[in-house]
């Protein structure tokens, strides 16, 4: 059997740097990551595969830095955690081990939908093959459905549309696709920028079966309406893996998530959990949070394989930031929504900016953008940020991010020193958070 200090199990967003965190943190110990596939995709590259990448292959995590880093990569599956006698027993050879880290992922959702198990039907697994089969599918494919208008959904019809599929439908059960995560503002914007790619939108629309001879032909909506359907897709979400922390009788949260605590540290002292396998709660009010996104795993993988000899960081829980991008058309999205907001009972200013992203506004790449934070009230903190515009939009909204983790004021935001250049950002005059900050300074008043 092979002895080992630290084992992390998983290869991906979380399993990769807890391993290289634990190398950077305790430089004398033994570092293995097992993980059950050969080749593993860069998660968030998926829906890219079927449209600007072009092939599973070339969506790949290199492996050189797990050998940069000293640790040794087993590619198996781990079959049962012997948490008493620290060992795990593996499709390849069984190993024991003195700290461990679970860093399983998940799986997708599948909703009770009739006809789910037909051929044409595909949940989103992050598996190069599966995905080489969807691919296939794909080929002679005039009708695509996509089930789950998330960023996931908007993403895949978006790449899906541009591999040449005549007909790309995206059916969401909310009021509107992206819902969850933008005000409606925003979320309208986005759903007319995919109308004009060509896509289909169909919201606040229920599917109630898949319907088909063996291969689905239809999806059925709610109240009779079908839509022709070659490949369903299902954008609908993500479950935490936790088999192996069930057998081992692990504590578990009531969503079947790998229970850990602010360290990441299981109900075990000597197992950690990070990633989409570990319990999530709110940064605002420290309830359980769905959330699932690549970011979060890694730095809950940076808290876990710092502590795993000694607690030296905590988590402050998920502040939920991530971006998405349609054509040239970004999104960013940090903390609460207004929406959100309200509905928990705070008590929030909120101020919108339109502004342009260079200047002058004839400057090359000009375009508009638009910037809407909210702060809460009473504190003048800021709680939450939306932005839309081009590319600089994903770095905009982590310097927002940054803001609410450090819980600045609207006065804060007035005061920042932005470095600001014609061909690269808004003008310094009216640079788009500070200007929205001063607005919802003048409405606390
Ligand atoms: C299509 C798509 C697009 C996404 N886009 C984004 C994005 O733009 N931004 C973002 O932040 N997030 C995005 N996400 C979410 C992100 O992919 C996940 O949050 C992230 O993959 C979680 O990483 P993880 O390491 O926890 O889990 P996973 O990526 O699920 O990896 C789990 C690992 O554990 C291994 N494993 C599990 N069980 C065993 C076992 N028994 N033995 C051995 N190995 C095992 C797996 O093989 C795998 O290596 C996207 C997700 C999808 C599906």
């Amino acid at each position: 059997m092979k002895k080992v200090d630290i084992v992390i199990v998983g290869g991906s967003a979380a399993g990769i740097p807890a391993a290289i965190t634990a190398r950077r943190h305790y430089q004398d110990k033994t570092i293995c990551l097992i993980r059950k596939e050969e080749r593993v995709l860069i998660p968030c590259g998926i829906p890219y595969i079927f449209g600007t990448v072009g092939s599973p292959d070339k969506n790949l995590i290199p492996d050189g830095v797990l050998e940069k880093n000293d640790i040794e990569l087993l590619v198996a599956e781990v079959l049962s955690l012997d948490k008493e006698n620290k060992i795990l027993k593996t499709s390849g050879e069984d190993v024991q081990y003195d700290r461990l880290v679970l860093a399983c992922g998940s799986e997708p959702v599948a909703p009770p939908i009739p006809g789910l198990d037909m051929d044409g039907v595909f949940p989103v697994v992050k598996d190069v093959n599966y995905l080489s089969s969807i691919q296939e599918s794909l080929k002679d494919a005039k009708d695509v459905v996509i089930i789950g208008g998330g960023f996931i959904g908007i993403e895949f019809a978006d790449e899906i549309k541009k591999s040449g599929v005549q007909n790309v439908t995206i059916v969401e059960i909310a009021p509107h696709c992206l819902s969850l995560a933008y005000d409606d503002e925003f979320c309208i914007e986005m759903e007319n920028h995919l109308i004009s790619r060509g896509i289909n939108i169909m919201s606040g629309a229920k599917v109630v079966s898949i319907a088909g001879e063996g291969t689905v032909d239809t999806v059925v909506l709610e109240g009779g309406k079908s839509i022709p359907a070659d490949v369903v897709i299902l954008g609908i979400g993500a479950k935490a893996n936790s088999d192996l922390a069930r057998q081992a009788e692990l504590e578990l949260s009531a969503d079947g998530a790998v229970a850990v605590d602010r360290n990441m540290k299981t109900s075990d002292d000597s197992i950690f959990a990070c990633g989409d396998c570990a319990t999530k709660v709110s940064f605002f009010n420290g309830r359980p949070s769905a959330l699932k996104l690549a970011s979060i795993a890694t730095f809950e993988a940076r808290i876990a394989g710092a502590n795993l000899f000694g607690i030296k960081r905590e988590s402050v829980g998920t502040v939920g930031v991530w971006s998405t991008a349609v054509g040239d058309l970004a999104m960013g999205t940090a903390g609460l929504t207004e929406a959100m907001a309200r509905q928990a009972g705070y008590d929030i200013v909120a101020s919108t900016v339109d502004s342009s992203n260079r200047h002058p506004g004839g400057m090359p790449g000009a375009r508009g953008t638009k910037t809407k934070l909210l702060f809460e009230r009473s504190s003048g903190v800021i709680i939450g940020g939306q932005v839309m515009g081009d590319v600089a939009v994903g770095e905009v909204i982590n310097t927002l991010s940054a803001c609410i983790q450090k819980k600045m004021t609207a006065e804060d935001l007035v005061m920042f020193q932005t470095g600001t250049h014609p061909a690269l950002t808004a003008s310094p005059i009216v640079y788009p958070m500070v200007n929205a900050a001063e607005l919802a300074i003048a409405q606390m008043k």
